[in-house]
C-alpha cells in the first residue's frame, strides 16, 4: 500500500519550525512496509490544504497528516478534510468529556473553541490524546485511508506509537514484521558492496540499509498472514548478514544500541570501565550513561582538556606531552592506563585529537584522532582521521571507540 504525508503549517513552510514530524513518520512508515511516495508541506490555507487533499487522494492508499488540530481558528485540518470528503463534522462525546475533564483537573475554563476540538467527521474516530486535548481522527472512505494528529512531536509521536501504528498494521489484513541487523565497524558503502546481490533481488522480505554515525543499520521486513509467518520469511536473510558480516554484527534487537551492547559484554564478564577523554569532552561517558543500570560496570568518567589535567589526574608524563604532544598515541595510552588506575576500573578507553576548526596543522590535522583501549593490561592504540564539522569529528570519536573496545572485548 502507497502512503503519502501532508504536514500542515505556516511555520513550516516559513522555516521556522523543522519538520521533524515527516522524519519520524517517513521511518515509521517504511518500517511498516509501507511505500511513501509523496510528502507535502502546505500551510495554513483552506484552498490550498483541499487541493493538497485532493490530490493525495488521487494517488495514495493512506494519508496521514500533521498539524492544525488545535482550538484556534488558524488549526483547520480537520474542517477542511472533513470538507474535501464531503462529510459533516458531528461531536464525539468521548472527546467532549475528556476536554471538560483535562479543563477541570488544571482548575480552568473551556472557551467556546476548544470544544471545537471534539468534532469528527461523520464516520471517524477519534484517536486519545494522552499529552494534549487535540484527539487525533481515524477516517475511511472509498478504500482510502485518512489519518490526522496533532503537530506537536510530543503529542504525535506517542499517539502514532500507540494508535496508529497498529491500525496501519492491520488494515491490509497482512502482518508486517522487521528486524534491523546493526553493524559497525566497517563502512557504509563497503557494507553495501558485501549485500547487493540480496539488495537486487529483494522483494519479500525487503532489505533496507540505514546509515547512522559510524554505524550501518539493515532492516529486513517481511509481509505475512501472521507474525509467525512473517518472521520465519525474515529469518533466512537475517542468518545471511550475520554470516556476510560476522562479528560486525553486534545485534538484531531493535531495544539494544552499541553502548548497551558494549554495557552488556563487560556486565557479563564482570568487568568495570572508565573513560578518558580530551576532544570528546564527555561524549563517551555520556553515551554509557544512556544505558539504564549501567552503574554496575562505569565506575568514573575523566575529562581532561588540558595538559595539566591529563598529568594531575591520569599521570601522563609530562616528558611525553612534551616529545609526542597531546594529540599522539603515546598520550592516548597513558591516559587510558591512567584512567584505570585512577578509577580502580579493569577497562579504559582513552580520547585524544583534533576537533577543529582551528588547531590542525601539517603533521596533525584537524580530525586526527587516537584512541586507546586498555583491557585488563592489555592496550591498543588505533589513530583515526576523521572529515566533518567539530560535532561530526566528535561523535564519529565516540563511536570509534566504542566500536573499538567492542572488537577488543569480543576477539
Ligand atoms: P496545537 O493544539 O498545539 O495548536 P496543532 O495540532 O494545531 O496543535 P499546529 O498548531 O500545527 O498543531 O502546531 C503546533 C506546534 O507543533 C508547532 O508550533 C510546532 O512546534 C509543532 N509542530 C507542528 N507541526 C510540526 C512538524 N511537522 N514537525 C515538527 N513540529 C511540528
Ligand atoms: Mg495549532
Amino acid at each position: 500500500m502507497t502512503v503519502e504525508l501532508i504536514c500542515v503549517g505556516t511555520e513550516l513552510l516559513l522555516g521556522n519550525i523543522v519538520n521533524t514530524n515527516a522524519a519520524f513518520l517517513a521511518e515509521q512508515c517504511a518500517a511498516l512496509g509501507l511505500s511513501c511516495y509523496y510528502q507535502t508541506v502546505v500551510g495554513d490555507n483552506r484552498e490550498r490544504l483541499l487541493q493538497t487533499v485532493h490530490t493525495a487522494l488521487s494517488r495514495s492508499d493512506i494519508i496521514l497528516l500533521s498539524g492544525g488540530l488545535g482550538p484556534t481558528k488558524d488549526d483547520l485540518t480537520k474542517e477542511t478534510v472533513a470538507e474535501a470528503l464531503g462529510l459533516k463534522l458531528l461531536e464525539d462525546k468521548a472527546s467532549r468529556e475528556k476536554i471538560a475533564s483535562y479543563f477541570q483537573t488544571r482548575g480552568k475554563i473551556p472557551t467556546e473553541n476548544n470544544w471545537k476540538q471534539a468534532l469528527v467527521p461523520e464516520g471517524g474516530r477519534a484517536v486519545e490524546n494522552r499529552n494534549g486535548t487535540a484527539p487525533g481522527i481515524i477516517m475511511e472512505r472509498d478504500g482510502k485511508c485518512i489519518v490526522l494528529m496533532p503537530g506537536p512531536p510530543e503529542e504525535l509521536k506517542p499517539m502514532f506509537m500507540e494508535e496508529i501504528a497498529p491500525y496501519l498494521r492491520k488494515l491490509g489484513g497482512e502482518v508486517i514484521s522487521s528486524v534491523t541487523v546493526k553493524i559497525v565497524g566497517i563502512g557504509e558503502s563497503s557494507a553495501e558492496t558485501k549485500v547487493a546481490d540480496l539488495m537486487e533481488k529483494q522483494d519479500n522480505p525487503t532489505l533496507a540499509p540505514y546509515a547512522k554515525t559510524g554505524e550501518v543499520h539493515f532492516r529486513v521486513t517481511a509481509r505475512a498472514g501472521t507474525e509467525t509467518e512473517a518472521a520465519a520469511l525474515n529469518a533466512p536473510l537475517v542468518e545471511e548478514l550475520k554470516k556476510r558480516f560476522g562479528s560486525f554484527v553486534y545485534t538484531t534487537d531493535d531495544a539494544v544500541t552499541l553502548e548497551k551492547a558494549v554495557a552488556d559484554i563487560l556486565r557479563k564478564r564482570g568487568l568495570t570501565m572508565t573513560t578518558a577523554e580530551s576532544c570528546t569532552g564527555g561524549m563517551l561517558a555520556a553515551r554509557m550513561v544512556n544505558v539504564a543500570g549501567v552503574s554496575e560496570v562505569l565506575k568514573a568518567g575523566f575529562v581532561t582538556y588540558a595538559n595539566e589535567a591529563k598529568s594531575s589526574l591520569l599521570g601522563v608524563r609530562e616528558e611525553t606531552l612534551r616529545l609526542f604532544g597531546a594529540v599522539s598515541s603515546r598520550t592516548a595510552e597513558e591516559m587510558a592506563q591512567g584512567a584505570a588506575r585512577a578509577a580502580g576500573a579493569d577497562v579504559a578507553v582513552a580520547i585524544t585529537g583534533i576537533a577543529g576548526p582551528d588547531g590542525g596543522t601539517a603533521k596533525k590535522p584537524v580530525g586526527l584522532v587516537y584512541i586507546s583501549c586498555y583491557v585488563c593490561g592489555k592496550a591498543d592504540t588505533q589513530e583515526y582521521h576523521f572529515a566533518g564539522s567539530r560535532m561530526k569529528i566528535r561523535e564519529y570519536a565516540t563511536v570509534s571507540a566504542l566500536t573499538q573496545l567492542r572488537r577488543m572485548l569480543v576477539s
